[in-house]
């Protein structure tokens, strides 16, 4: 029981790798807030978690909505007591060239990818004070790290993840609020399917990978959930790279 009295709210809850943070958080202890626009599917992982005899609960989230922020946090704070990890994790993924970006898409990108991490950190701090201290892990990515010849805004997006991450880090040590990134590589989730429609593309990416095989979603649940518990407790600013080894080349 590794989050044994932790409360965690946890963006993009509803599928992929949100989801799995979520089932994995409530079997390691936490009382679970799961935050979505993808309401049928979150119930769904909500009535999952509560059947396992474990604690979460959906809200309605858009993450660029610093209301929907504010609502979550105080669902948190009325059916849990307080907040004392967050993940961001809620994204979307875009592909184009620099010419081919529509203003439109970069917008909607960096909102939902970069203010949205901004505004689930600003909504969340004040409680994570009350608690005496806090984690907050943000999904970034590997397209954080290094730039891709098929996407532009969702790079940049990622990037800006990584260093609010070090600005959170540095702003809030001193109050006990800790604030990492995750960097996965290419994961099973529904996002690859959008990302690698067609099975030679992603045989490709796969063949990249020293280790040999695409990331499962699991692999980032286990990640997350060492920085969002105790067991982390001098690691702030930091980032971390779960993608089989494809960035070490
Ligand atoms: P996914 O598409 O399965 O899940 C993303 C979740 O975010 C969905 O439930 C979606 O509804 C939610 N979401 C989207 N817009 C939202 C909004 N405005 N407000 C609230 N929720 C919103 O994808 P995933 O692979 O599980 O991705 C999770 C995170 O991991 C994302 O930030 C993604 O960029 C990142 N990531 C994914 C991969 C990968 O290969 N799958 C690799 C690196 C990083």
């Amino acid at each position: 029981m590794r989050l044994e009295g932790k409360v965690a709210l946890i963006s993009g809850g509803a599928r992929g790798m949100g989801a799995a943070e979520a089932r994995l958080f409530a079997s390691e202890g936490a009382k679970v807030v799961l935050g979505d626009v993808l309401e049928a599917e979150g119930r769904q992982v909500e009535a999952e978690i509560a059947e396992s005899g474990a604690d979460a609960v959906f809200v309605r989230l858009d993450v660029t909505s610093e209301s929907d922020w504010l609502s979550a946090v105080d669902t948190a704070l009325q059916r849990f007591g307080k907040l004392d990890i967050l993940v961001n994790n809620a994204g979307i993924w875009d592909r184009a060239m620099i010419e081919e970006q529509t203003e439109e898409n970069w917008d909607r990108v960096m909102d939902i990818n970069g203010k949205g991490v901004f505004l689930g950190t600003k909504a969340s701090i004040s409680a994570m004070r009350e608690a005496g201290g806090g984690s907050i892990v943000n999904i970034s990515s590997v397209a954080g790290l290094i730039g891709s010849a098929a996407s532009t805004a969702y790079n940049a997006s990622k990037g800006a993840v990584r260093l609010l991450t070090k600005s959170t880090a540095v702003q809030y040590a001193a109050e006990g609020i800790r604030c990492n990134s995750v960097h996965p590589g290419p994961i099973q989730t529904q996002m690859l399917d959008d990302v690698y429609p067609d099975d030679s593309t992603r045989q490709q990416r796969q063949d990249a990978i020293p280790l040999g095989r695409l990331g499962e979603m699991e692999d980032v649940a286990r990640g997350v959930l060492f920085l969002a518990s105790d067991e982390a407790s001098y690691i702030t600013g930091s980032e971390l790279v779960i993608d089989g080894g494809y960035t070490a080349m």
